[in-house]
C-alpha cells in the first residue's frame, strides 16, 4: 500500500508560516472516522467501552475528541490521571492499568473513581493500605507466561514480561479481594505489541474468556468485565495490510457467543485500551531538512531529532517519509536521515530511498501520532516541540505549544535567577 501524508504541501506552506517546524501534527478526520469505526465494529457488546491509552498522545485537545465517541481513559501514572479527570473523565472512565506503582497514586485513583487494575497479587494489601479500603470495582492483570504465538509465528514473550499475575495467583487474589468486599470483577491481559494481524484480538478474546468462566465458576466472582487492553498495531511499513477493524469485532464477537453466553456470562463488558490503533496514523512529524552531508554516506539533517520521536533510535523501528511535492518523483538516493543529537543512533531512517532531497524541503515522517511526542525527553538539552491540530474543515490549531528555553531551565528553583541571567 502506499503511503499518502494526510496533509498537502500548500497546507504545510501555511502552517509554518505560523508555527516553525519541527512540529507533530494530528488529523481530526482521521482520529474520528477511526473512533467511530471501532465503536461500530464492537456495538455488539452492551457495555464495549475504549479506555484511550494516555501515555500513547497525552494531549487534552484529542483526548476530547475521543471523548465524544465515548472513551474514556486508561492511565498509569499520577499526571495521566490527572489529565483523565481534567478531560471531564468521571468515575467509570478511568482504567488504572499501572504497574510498580506508589501509595500516593493508587489513592488518587479511588478518590476520582478510577479503577484499579492490579498488577500483582501483592498489591492486594499495599492498596488496602493506601486507600483505605478494597474498592467494590476492581481488575486483575493476568499473565499466562510462555511464547503468546499465532499459528507458528511468535508474537511476543508474556514469561519475560513484568506485568500481570500467573494464573494460579488471579485465582487466590480473586478469592481474596471477594472476602475483602470487592463484589465486580474485571479480568486484563496485554500480551504482543503493534499486532498487525486480525487474528491477535480473538486469541486473546479466547484465552481471558476461557478464564473468566473458569472464575466466575470456582469463585463466584461477578465477571463485570474482559480488558483486552492495546496492542491493535499499524502498519508503519507501505508493504504491511492495515488490521481491519470490523473483522477483530466479529472475531471477538464469536469467541464471547461460543464461551461466555453458554456460561451466562453474555452482560460481560468488552473493554480496550488502545493507543496506537487509535492515534498512530493520525499524527505525523513535519520537519524541515537543513543540512546536506556527503562522507562515507549521504546524509540529510533535519531540524527534528529523536527527542521529538525516539521510536527509531530506541527499538530501530521504520516510519515512512514523505519528501513533499516530491512524490511523484523516483526514490533514487540513498540516504540516512538524521537529528542532531551527538548520539549517532539519531537517525529517523537508515539507508532509505528517497528523492534527492533539497535544502529547505519539508519531510513528513509518517504514524508518529502515537508514542511520538510522549517519548520525547531533553537529551543534548533539546526543546520539545508543539503539537498542531489539522481540522476537518482545513483550519489548524495549536495544541500545545513548544518548550522554550525558559521551560529548560524552570526547574533550577535553587538558582532561580539562572535563567534572567542569560538572556
Ligand atoms: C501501552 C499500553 C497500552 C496501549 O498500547 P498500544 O500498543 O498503544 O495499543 C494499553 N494498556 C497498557 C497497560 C499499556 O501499558
Amino acid at each position: 500500500m502506499k503511503k499518502k501524508p494526510f496533509v498537502t504541501l500548500e497546507k504545510l506552506q501555511e502552517i509554518i508560516k505560523e508555527y516553525p517546524t519541527p512540529f507533530h501534527l494530528y488529523d481530526e478526520k482521521g482520529i474520528r472516522e477511526n473512533a467511530a469505526a471501532l465503536k461500530k465494529a464492537f456495538s455488539w457488546n452492551k457495555g464495549f467501552k475504549e479506555f484511550f491509552a494516555v501515555k500513547a498522545t497525552p494531549n487534552p485537545f484529542l483526548i476530547d475528541i475521543l471523548r465524544e465517541y465515548g472513551c474514556g481513559c486508561d492511565c498509569s501514572s499520577m499526571t495521566e490521571l490527572m489529565m483523565a479527570k481534567a478531560c471531564g473523565c468521571q468515575g467509570g472512565d478511568i482504567m488504572f492499568s499501572s504497574n510498580d506503582t506508589p501509595p500516593e497514586e493508587f489513592r488518587y485513583c479511588d478518590s476520582i473513581g478510577g479503577i484499579i487494575n492490579l498488577d500483582d497479587i501483592t498489591h492486594i494489601p499495599f492498596v488496602e493500605e493506601a486507600v483505605g479500603h478494597i474498592p467494590e470495582t476492581i481488575s486483575c492483570r493476568f499473565n499466562p507466561g510462555g511464547l503468546f504465538r499465532i499459528s507458528n509465528d511468535i508474537m511476543d514473550n508474556p514469561g519475560d514480561a513484568k506485568y500481570g499475575m500467573t494464573e494460579e495467583q488471579i485465582f487466590k487474589a480473586f478469592r481474596i479481594l471477594k472476602a475483602k468486599g470487592a463484589s465486580k470483577f474485571g479480568i486484563h491481559a496485554f500480551l504482543a505489541s503493534n499486532t498487525v494481524t486480525n487474528d491477535y484480538y480473538p486469541m486473546l478474546a479466547r484465552i481471558m474468556f476461557d478464564l473468566a468462566v473458569r472464575l466466575h465458576r470456582e469463585t463466584g466472582a461477578d465477571i463485570a468485565f474482559v480488558n483486552l487492553s492495546g496492542g491493535i498495531g499499524i502498519p508503519y511499513s507501505p508493504d504491511q495490510e492495515p488490521n481491519d477493524i470490523y473483522a477483530i469485532g466479529e472475531g471477538v464477537r464469536k469467541e464471547f457467543e461460543e464461551v461466555m453466553v453458554p456460561a451466562g456470562l453474555e452482560n460481560t463488558a468488552i473493554y480496550t485500551e488502545l493507543g496506537r490503533f487509535m492515534m498512530g496514523p493520525y499524527g505525523c512529524l513535519v520537519t524541515k531538512a537543513i543540512h546536506e552531508k556527503h562522507t562515507h554516506k549521504e546524509y540529510i539533517g533535519v531540524d527534528a531529532c529523536a527527542v521529538n520521536l525516539m521510536r527509531p533510535a530506541m527499538y530501530g523501528a521504520y516510519h515512512h517519509i514523505t519528501v513533499m511535492g516530491k512524490e511523484k518523483e523516483p526514490c533514487d538516493h540513498l540516504y540516512d536521515v538524521t537529528g542532531s543529537l551527538c548520539e549517532n543512533n539519531d537517525k529517523f531512517a537508515i539507508d532509505r530511498y528517497l528523492p534527492e532531497v533539497e535544502m529547505g524541503d519539508l519531510l513528513v515522517i509518517h504514524d508518529t501520532g502515537a508514542h511520538g511526542f510522549s517519548m520525547g525527553y531533553n537529551y543534548n538539552g533539546k526543546l520539545k516541540s508543539a503539537e498542531i491540530l489539522l481540522k476537518e474543515d482545513g483550519s489548524f490549531k495549536m495544541i500545545r505549544r513548544a518548550e522554550t528555553e525558559k521551560d529548560y531551565f524552570a526547574t533550577f528553583d535553587c538558582f532561580p535567577e539562572l535563567y534572567s541571567k542569560l538572556v
